[in-house]
């Protein structure tokens, strides 16, 4: 339920309404915007309704949510949400870059790869130890391991770690490594990950499946909203069409798309949504022109030699270039790419 106030409607007027709600331990958000001051209620319509709301001084009407996926929805915060990650933030003016290789597959490249993308201004390092791979003879990652050295890799550059966390069992263990945690396509519907990822309460980069619509991917989303965990970050990563000349179609107009009905912020992964190399700087450029908040670049010391999706992964070189290329865009739209910090090792988290 949605309670809209008066335009004159004065600040204790607006407190006493959210008194009665807090009683009620409904979970609740009052926003200020267009359509001026809103506290949305999550919580039994029919109690709320009964508490005669609507009569209280200052109040204008209630209205019912008209999206199912409430607390992802504009209708719940009309302002956009920013997620908070460390020192960093995801959804404001700059524009945040997540980079590193598709898996962990030792700590020399990882390093390189880390120092590298550090310097040329990507404040998060990307990296699998859990792998989703569609053969099961595929390289399946590190795991635990794998997890250690993103931790080392982190410590000695300062740079924040984004990983994979696969199964319900195991969200404890990443969460004890990772800044933030990732929920991949394949797993978005995994309603009992998103549940634990909610309840772990860590930032969570939810990518969209490859055939999850918009309005699904909201409810995934909705999902981990609905736990109490607010830090969830979007990411498009291309959906599967009819063209198999890329990797995946990258549905850049989901950007626009989502910025319209939600608040919360959306990152771009031209790397999968594409799967060759030579695509990742138009797709990412298209990606922040649109409005998107950040990118998901893989980068790998020697591709050639990459486990897994070398034909899509920038060198440093080949990254270096393609950071230098964001900025006139960046700017062009009104945002900047987030410039590259001193490197400042961070001191053990535990
Ligand atoms: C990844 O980012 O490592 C990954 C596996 O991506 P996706 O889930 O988008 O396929
Ligand atoms: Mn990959």
């Amino acid at each position: 339920m949605r309670i809209f106030f008066r335009a004159n409607a004065t600040a204790a007027q607006v407190s006493r309404v959210e008194k009665q709600i807090a009683q009620l331990r409904f979970r609740y958000c009052r926003s200020k915007g267009e359509q001026g001051t809103v506290v949305a209620v999550i919580g039994d319509d029919a109690l709320l309704e009964s508490r005669d709301i609507a009569k209280l001084p200052g109040v204008d009407r209630l209205e019912k949510f008209s999206v199912t996926y409430k607390q992802a929805s504009l209708e719940y915060r009309q302002n956009k949400s920013v997620v908070q990650v460390g020192d960093l933030q995801i959804g404001g003016d700059e524009v945040v870059v997540m980079a590193g290789p598709c898996s962990v597959e030792g700590r020399e490249g990882l390093f390189e790869v880390a120092h590298r993308v550090k310097a040329a201004g990507a404040s998060i390092l990307r990296g699998g130890a859990f792998k989703p791979r569609t053969s099961p003879y595929s390289f399946q990652g590190l795991g635990h391991e794998g997890l250690q050295l993103l931790k080392d890799a982190s410590q000695e550059t300062g740079l924040l770690v984004v990983t994979e966390v696969m199964d319900t069992r195991h969200v404890d263990l990443v969460a004890q490594y990772a800044d933030i945690l990732q929920v991949g396509a394949r797993n978005v519907q995994n309603f009992d990950l998103l549940r634990e990822v909610g309840i772990a309460g860590k930032p969570v980069l939810l990518k969209r499946g490859m055939m999850t619509t918009i309005e699904e991917y909201m409810l995934c989303a909705e999902y981990i909203l609905r736990e109490g965990n607010e830090q969830v970050i979007l990411c498009e990563r291309g959906i599967r069409t009819f063209d198999s000349f890329t990797r995946n179609t990258l549905d850049i107009c989901a950007v626009p798309a989502i910025n319209s009905i939600s608040h919360l912020p959306i990152i771009v992964d031209p790397s999968h949504g594409t799967g060759e190399r030579q695509f990742v700087l138009p797709m990412a450029r298209a990606g922040i022109a649109a409005g998107a908040d950040g990118l998901m670049i893989e980068v790998h010391a020697n591709p050639e030699q990459a486990f897994s999706d070398g034909p899509q992964s920038l060198t440093p070189d080949l990254f270096d270039d393609f950071m230098q290329a964001m900025q006139p865009l960046a700017r062009a739209v009104g945002r900047r790419m987030k410039q590259p910090v001193r490197t400042r090792p961070r001191p053990d988290k535990e």
